[in-house]
């Protein structure tokens, strides 16, 4: 008799996507006349740099002939993007980080997700809430959880992020493992600052812990004072696994290239105590399990580091983040506390209610949809996030709409 894995059995379906669409989909049949305007979702929506679709269309007619012809390529990505990343991403702020610690992938939510492989069965799982879901439900997937019970995963380590820490969880309180932290973060917009994040890595040294720092918003990042990479930070190397996508980058959210970083020196520990390096571990994973991202695509990404891709990408970042200053202001405007938005796409504000009727209210009043704070963890009831994924004429008929109906 074939058997399924029963854990699987204990995620919580997520209906929090699917709900807004119902929602939306009932308004509109109510309100025919109604044009909606989406500040919910967490994509891009401007089209890709000049720079990369010139990189794409040349590596593409490079397929169409024998001699430029490519097949499998390395197993860890093209040196000629390994060496582009280490060399402007890390090199160029300080972050010691050599070419061949880096492996291309189609995304940082596969290498979020598949990343806890490599770790033991019963290592203890810090996880921030609210969170992007994808650490916690591979992690329930995996079997490193009880069950469900008054909206929590027993046995795992859920660290707070709420008003009172700033949105900035503190150090966990009882014995970690493994340590998964995002910033800018994904839904709050909060930053972490260089002090807070060496606090991390020292508590992982500490502790022999591990962090998996998630870093899919460092463009966004305004503030020179504020890390962009974990490896800012001395002690990391040995301490961290860190994330990147040019998902949210470049625009490559339909094109899906992204990479993950494991310095030679990052380790973890054998049943015997002994420190084992967990590149090797990972270079395995990733070669049994994965073969590479297209040729074309990993052009496409290496022109983000030629000087116009940097000015292109520069200018998408600007434009969502204009987008978020007004968001930012207006909702301040109208006396609401939110954080985000300065170094980050998201803006998350308290609307001083249950997340769900803040959002029936945005929707129903404004015809704008937001996303309740409440789908991202326990921490998130009261809260909405506000996306400034959209065209700067959309947010500013949404703030004027927001205004009319609650202002
Ligand atoms: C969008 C996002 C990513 C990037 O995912 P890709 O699979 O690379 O598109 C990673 N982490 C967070 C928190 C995100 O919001």
């Amino acid at each position: 008799m074939i058997k399924i894995n029963e854990n699987y059995l204990k995620l919580q379906a997520s209906y929090l996507f699917a709900d807004i669409a119902r929602k939306v989909a009932a308004f509109q049949e109510t309100h025919p006349e109604r044009d909606v305007i989406k500040l919910g979702i967490g994509d891009v929506t401007r089209s890709l740099p000049p720079a990369c679709i010139a990189a794409f269309h040349a590596a593409v007619d490079e397929m169409a002939a024998d001699g430029t012809f490519k097949g499998y390529g390395p197993e860890q990505g093209y040196p000629f993007l390994r060496e582009a990343i280490a060399k402007h991403d890390f090199q160029a702020r300080g972050a010691d980080i050599q070419p061949d610690e880096i492996f291309i992938s189609d995304g940082s939510k596969c290498d979020t997700g598949n990343i806890q492989e490599i770790f033991a069965l019963d290592a203890k799982i810090a996880i921030p809430d609210p969170v992007y879901p994808v650490y916690l439900d591979t992690n329930v997937m995996a079997g490193r959880t009880g069950s469900f019970n008054a909206g929590r995963y027993d046995g795992i380590a859920y660290l707070d992020s709420t008003a009172e820490n700033n949105f900035i969880p503190a150090l966990p309180s009882e014995p970690v493992d493994l340590i998964y932290l995002c910033f800018p973060n994904n839904p709050t917009g909060a930053t972490i600052s260089h002090d807070q994040l060496a606090q991390w890595v020292a508590y992982a040294r500490d502790t022999r812990a591990l962090i998996l720092y998630d870093a899919a918003y460092e463009a966004f990042i305004q503030d020179e004072s504020l890390p962009r990479s974990i490896y800012e930070i001395e002690g990391a190397r040995e301490v961290a696994i860190e994330f990147r996508s040019f998902s949210k980058t470049a625009g490559f959210t339909g094109t899906r290239c992204a990479f993950t970083v494991v310095p030679k020196a990052c380790r973890a520990f054998d049943e015997q105590g002994n420190s084992q390096a967990l590149h090797p571990l990972w270079n395995r994973r990733h070669s049994t399990k994965f073969n590479g991202v297209s040729y074309p695509v990993q052009k496409a990404a290496a022109a983000v580091y030629s000087e116009d891709g940097q000015t292109q990408v520069k200018g998408l970042v600007a434009y969502y983040l204009n987008n978020a200053a007004l968001i930012r202001k207006e909702i301040k405007g109208l006396g609401f506390e939110c954080v985000g938005g300065e170094n980050s796409p998201y803006i998350w504000i308290d609307g001083r209610k249950d997340s769900w009727a803040f959002f029936d209210q945005l929707l129903n009043e404004a015809g704008v949809v937001c996303t309740p704070g409440a789908g991202f963890g326990a921490c998130g009831e009261g809260f909405i996030r506000i996306s400034a994924f959209n065209s700067f004429e959309n947010v500013q008929e949404a703030l004027a709409r927001i205004k009319t109906a609650i202002g």
